[in-house]
């Protein structure tokens, strides 16, 4: 799905991505861990295409993707990408539905009607059929995360992309959104998630990346990482968790 290669990426003098290649295939989960400022927000932003790589390139379903790529080449593919952030971003003076819709209806140009039959199977399978004429403000923060959620899934995306989704919520809204990413994962999507949930990481993740200083680490299947960590990086890291 995702072929990444040599990436690297520089702010200024401060380089914060050093040489990562690895590959994502078709449906597969792959959790980020490392410690804050290792560079998995940028990793993130750069394959969604908010970032582009200051050398190396991404390989997506054959597109190659390098620091010099046209914009409206980038535009088709970011609506393959979804994106979830800490920070919910609905907009406010839009219902469920609205936020729902938006961007199927004017970026895809699906009719209304398709748009709106979408988001209601989206608003059912987050738990959520009955919000959707409500504004973001009359929802808990763990409502207004999984209507971000079937609202980056509305655009049918090819890879789903975390970065740090459950950090905001006060800690009993946390279980409800995590679950919804269970599922997703279950249904098969391909998703790359930052987070510091490590028992979903135990419990979902086909792989698991450790990322300190703008490198990989080490990396290997939950069992690998957490059980028996190779590097000292990685066995510090998670001894202070
Ligand atoms: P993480 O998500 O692992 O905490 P980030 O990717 O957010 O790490 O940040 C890695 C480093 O890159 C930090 O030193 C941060 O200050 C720097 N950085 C991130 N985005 C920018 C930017 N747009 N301009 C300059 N520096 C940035
Ligand atoms: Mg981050």
């Amino acid at each position: 799905m995702l072929k990444i290669s040599n990436i690297k990426k520089v702010f200024g003098h401060n380089e914060v991505l050093k040489d990562i290649s690895t590959d994502i295939t078709k449906g597969e989960v792959v959790v980020i861990i490392g410690p804050s400022g290792s560079g998995k927000s940028t990793f993130l932003r750069c394959l969604n295409y908010l970032e582009l790589p200051t050398s190396g390139e991404i390989n997506f379903k054959g597109q190659i993707i390098e620091h010099n790529t046209k914009e409206h080449v980038l535009d088709l593919y970011r609506t393959k990408i979804g994106m979830v952030f800490q920070s919910f971003n609905l907009f406010p003076h839009l219902t469920v539905l609205e936020n729902i819709t938006l961007a199927p209806t004017q970026v895809l140009k699906v009719s209304k009607d398709e748009a709106q039959t979408r988001a209601l199977d989206l608003l059912q399978s987050v738990g959520l059929q009955e919000k959707a004429h409500a504004y973001p403000r009359d929802l808990s923060g763990g409502q207004q995360q999984r209507v971000a959620i079937a609202r980056a899934l509305a655009m049918k995306p090819d890879v789903m992309l975390f970065d740090e989704a459950t950090s905001a919520l006060d800690p009993e809204l946390v279980g409800e959104v995590l679950k919804v990413m269970k599922d997703l994962a279950h249904t098969g999507m391909t998703m790359v998630v930052v987070t510091h949930e490590m028992g979903f990481a135990r419990e979902v993740a086909d792989r698991v990346i450790f990322m300190d200083k703008g490198v990989i680490v080490e990396q290997g299947t939950p069992q690998d990482v957490f059980g028996n960590p190779k590097e000292k990086r990685t066995i510090d890291f998670l001894k202070k968790l």
